[in-house]
């Protein structure tokens, strides 16, 4: 088992939803947390108060992860205010959900280079931290979506089949240094992204979850833990947590 205390943890889009839940199981355990966001800074100050309540140490970087210079930035920002960077959550990401017959060129793009292009964005200047680190993990938020289609997000879930191709390569290359590389497919979890689906249509989609309910962001930032703490020998996998929706 991996000691995480002290282990410093960037969180991409940790502000809310499964970010700030990942960033929040992190806190918990220990890890020093950076903890990223693009556009809302009071919710990302708040997650930081709120980890600070308990004792906890992290602080906010405004930085879009789909701009190279921004990423860079990010894991600058992390090095050198904690001194070293231990684990990596690429975990921002959005949605421009529509039809392939009406998807439009700036929506298609814009998915690819927030869910997918972010992640080269932060891993490249992010690497040799995490090689230097005494059991460096990257962890990528991809998605069932990535693995089963989704109908309308041609361009999500080509992202984030993207996203699990590329962790089973890098875990390839990284196989025989103490970094893991390791993707969560996360089913259909309880926030602002999921909100946005129409009652109707989100309801329907419940019924088919075999365990019967979303998700909760907590059970992302258990699996989190778990892939950090017990993940040594675990590396170019995909946990779904998804409550069978997907097996
Ligand atoms: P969410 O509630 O919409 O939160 C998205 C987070 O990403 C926010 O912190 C947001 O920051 C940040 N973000 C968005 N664009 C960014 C950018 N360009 N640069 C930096 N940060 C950016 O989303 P969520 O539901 O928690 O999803 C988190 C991850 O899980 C995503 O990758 C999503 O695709 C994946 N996922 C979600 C579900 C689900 O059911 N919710 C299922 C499978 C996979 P601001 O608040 O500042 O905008």
């Amino acid at each position: 088992m991996t000691e995480l205390k002290n282990k410093v943890a960037i969180v991409t889009g940790g502000s809310r939803g499964i970010g700030a839940a990942i960033s929040l199981e992190l806190a918990k355990q220990g890890v020093k947390i950076v903890l990223n966001y693009v556009s809302r800074p009071e919710l990302a100050e708040k997650m930081v108060a709120e980890i600070q309540e308990f004792g906890g140490e992290a602080f906010a970087v405004q930085a879009d992860v789909s701009n190279s210079d921004d990423a860079a930035r990010l894991v600058q920002a992390a090095v050198e205010h904690f001194g070293k960077l231990d684990i990596l959550v690429n975990n921002a990401g959005i949605t421009r959900d529509s039809t392939f017959k009406k998807l439009s060129e700036e929506d298609w793009r814009k998915v690819i280079d927030v869910n997918l292009n972010s992640v080269f964005n932060t891993t490249s200047p992010a690497l040799q931290h995490l090689l230097e680190s005494d059991g460096g993990r990257i962890i990528n938020i991809s998605s069932i979506i990535g693995q089963a289609g989704g109908f309308g997000q041609t361009n999500y879930a080509a992202a984030k089949a993207g996203l699990i191709g590329y962790t089973k390569s890098l875990a390839l290359e990284l196989a025989k240094s103490n970094v893991t590389v390791n993707a969560i497919c996360p089913g259909f979890i309880g926030t602002e992204m999921v909100q946005a689906i129409p009652e109707k249509v989100l309801d329907g989609i419940v019924a088919k979850i075999p365990q019967k309910r979303l998700g909760t962001p907590q059970e992302i930032g258990r699996g989190v833990v778990f892939l950090c703490k017990d993940g040594a020998y675990i590396t170019g996998q995909q946990l779904n947590i998804n409550g069978g929706l997907y097996m």
